[in-house]
């Protein structure tokens, strides 16, 4: 076989990740490849690991990114934080919690199960039942921003019950961070994940994480090996220069992707996190007001929805839903979410994430929904 280049058409990235990457990002990405033990890369990790504690709020020693996706930051979580036997509440309200309970699985922990209808929050009551009803379990697991439905939970009373419960948190931030408030040290999260194609605008492949000293000690204190020998953290760290000592090889670090992290951090703190957080808000006001105006309506209850991720219901009298997202690609170029799971075929899933997140992109969304279904 002989192939050309590959170079893909010009899309507009409304849903649930990964957005439009920002241009500047794409240029960082072109830049020289140098050694990742050279020690110029090595400034750049170190300032990455400070842009990271600004994103996350927090001044957790151990914040870094993990060399892989989202997928993997969650299981960087439970891997070293579940041993055997270990009993963990999981919280579920989408498909991401399910894959949270798997991973309790997989560590050879037992999952229980607090479930919700899709697109409501997690409800603190039934997790604090929960909580009560296993005075064994040592982590309480919950997603703060569900990407399949769209609904946010109120993670700062999640964790504090968990404190409450002497109990350990794992929480997945992935559509959350840099596009609604996180405050990981003021909330008292513990180990906590995310992703760089959502809110960060920067291209997917790496896991932004934090561990609180308590999360840490709780590793440090484990009696059995991490069973994954590349997401061991006790090793990671030796590579990050987060566990002091000399910086030793542990694996090749994406040396181009850290670079388009490092300028998805900058454009980050230079817009400010606060502004960024209200550009989100208020480009989903402007979604709102055309969605509502085309006579369509949000699937997740107004206090608990998430500005970047917005969840429509698909109108009686579409038949094959499938055919409108084809058409808003070919037509329009632009890219919207299909239903998630048991979401699938009753919403779509319109992301203002990031850099996507601009007037021009909602006008041209909403031009384009218009066009299609009328
Ligand atoms: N958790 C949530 C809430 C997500 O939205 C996603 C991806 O969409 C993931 C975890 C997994 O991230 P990745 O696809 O980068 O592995």
């Amino acid at each position: 076989m002989t192939a050309n280049s590959f170079h893909p058409p010009e899309r507009t990235l409304m849903g649930p990740g990964p957005s439009d990457v920002h241009p500047r990002i794409l240029e960082a990405l072109s830049r020289p490849t140098i050694g990742h033990l050279d020690p110029v890369f090595v400034g750049m990790m170190e300032e990455v690991k400070g842009l990271l504690q600004y994103a996350f709020q927090t001044e957790n020693a151990l914040t870094l990114p993990v060399s892989a996706p989202g997928s993997a930051g969650m299981e960087m979580c439970f891997a070293n934080l579940v041993e055997p036997g270990d009993t963990v509440v999981v919280c579920k309200n989408g498909v991401f919690g399910e894959r949270m309970k798997e991973n309790v699985e997989r560590c050879g922990g037992t999952p229980v199960m607090v479930e919700e209808e899709w697109g409501a929050p997690v409800d603190p009551a039934r997790a604090e039942e929960a909580l009560k009803a296993h005075p064994e379990a040592k982590i309480l697991a919950f997603v703060h921003a569900e990407t399949s439905t769209g609904a946010q939970s109120d993670a700062a009373t999640l964790a504090k019950l968990a404190r409450d419960h002497d109990c350990l948190t794992i929480v997945d931030t992935v559509t959350s961070l840099g596009g609604s408030p996180l405050k990981v040290d003021e909330w008292g999260l513990d180990a906590v994940y995310s992703g760089t194609q959502k809110c960060l605008s920067c291209v997917p492949g790496l896991s932004p994480v934090t561990f609180s000293q308590r999360a840490v000690d709780a590793i440090q204190a484990r009696s059995t090996k991490v069973q994954s020998w590349f997401l061991d953290l006790n090793l990671v760290m030796g590579y990050w220069g987060s566990g002091g000592g000399k910086r030793a090889y542990h694996h090749t670090a994406p040396i181009n992707p850290l670079y388009g992290l490092h300028e998805a951090l900058t454009i980050l703190q230079e817009e400010g996190l606060e502004n960024t957080w209200d550009r989100h808000q208020r480009m989903h006001e402007a979604l709102k007001a055309g969605i509502e105006a085309m006579g369509l309506s949000f699937f997740v209850e107004e206090p608990h929805r998430l500005p970047q991720l917005n969840s429509v219901t698909i109108p009686a009298g579409i038949d094959d839903e499938a055919a409108v997202r084809t058409r808003l690609l070919e037509q329009y170029n632009l890219e919207i979410g299909a239903g998630l799971g048991s979401m699938a075929g009753k919403i779509w899933r319109i992301g203002l994430m990031g850099h996507s997140a601009n007037p021009t992109n909602i006008l041209n969304c909403l031009g384009a929904l218009e066009g299609v279904l009328s």
